[in-house]
């Protein structure tokens, strides 16, 4: 007996890096699962790779912005149509348009609030719909260390920050429908996120992940599974009586 059996779970953004190790997690306990993603051929391949574990269970690959108010609103009822329902959703599509704050443009502030923030305002409305009806959901946004501020990263971290605010408000609202909503804040994750801001740092990526590693107090970077294992303990029926919360799953990062 997996503890996502009968599921369906929707992951955005999860054709790679975090959304991918949280989905392949959920297939592992017997999920039916939805990637979605930018890219629809992407989302496919994804899907594909993912574990089937139990009898019905299907993994469908959806391209959706999730910034794109109807695009979210349409993925949503198409895992509804196509998996037979939706219990959890987890939002983690998510970008990075670093800079200081006078370099940082009007363009790069818009699109990190419309994809973290808008996005997960998107996804959540379509999903509580079906969410109340049935009086069960799960949700679960990815926070960031980064919320509790980051130089060159103010766009990000107010996003990030406004992902807290919006999974403490979702707890008070949803609570008396059976509806958990919950966050995680990672912290360095070896990703293509963090791959592309060693790029652009103009450092090797090993080189980045140890450093990272040796100003951690675990003495190590984290992975995709590392939030994969509490994003299924939280999305899970043993987290029940958590909801408005933020996890720090960093290594100990912010401890000061
Ligand atoms: P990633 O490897 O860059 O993956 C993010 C995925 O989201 C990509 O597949 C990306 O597609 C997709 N995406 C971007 N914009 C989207 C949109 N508008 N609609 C749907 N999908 C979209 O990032 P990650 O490191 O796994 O991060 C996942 C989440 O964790 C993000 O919310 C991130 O902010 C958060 N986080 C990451 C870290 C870390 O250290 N990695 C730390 C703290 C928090 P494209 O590749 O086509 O753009």
């Amino acid at each position: 007996m997996g503890r996502y059996d009968g599921r369906v779970a929707v992951v955005t953004g999860a054709a790679q890096g975090i959304g991918f190790g949280i989905a392949t997690r959920f297939a592992e306990e017997g999920a039916s699962v939805a990637i979605l993603d930018l890219d629809e051929t992407k989302a496919a391949e994804a899907a594909a790779k993912l574990p089937v574990v139990g009898d019905g269970v299907k993994h469908v690959g959806i391209a959706c912005d999730v910034s794109n108010t109807e695009a979210a609103s349409g993925a949503v009822e198409k895992v509804v149509s196509e998996l037979g329902g939706i219990h959890v959703l987890v939002n983690n599509a998510g970008i990075t348009r670093d800079n200081l704050l006078f370099k940082l443009t009007e363009d790069d502030w818009d699109l990190v609030m419309n994809v973290h923030l808008k996005g997960a305002f998107n996804m959540t409305k379509a999903a509580q719909k079906h969410f109340v009806e049935q009086k069960y959901g799960k949700i679960l946004n990815l926070s960031s260390v980064s919320a509790l501020g980051n130089r060159g990263q103010a766009n990000y971290s107010a996003a990030k920050m406004g992902v807290q605010g919006l999974t403490r408000t979702l707890g008070i609202e949803l609570g008396p429908f059976g509806i958990n909503t919950n966050a995680i804040a990672p912290g360095f994750i070896a990703t293509e996120m963090t791959d592309a801001t060693a790029a652009r740092l103009k450092m090797d990526v090993d080189e980045f992940r140890k450093l990272n590693a040796e100003a951690n107090p675990v003495k190590r970077v984290g992975f995709p599974e590392d939030i994969a294992a509490a994003a299924a303990f939280l999305c899970s029926d043993e987290a029940s009586y958590i909801t408005g919360q933020t996890l720090y799953v960093d290594g100990g990062a912010k401890l000061g």
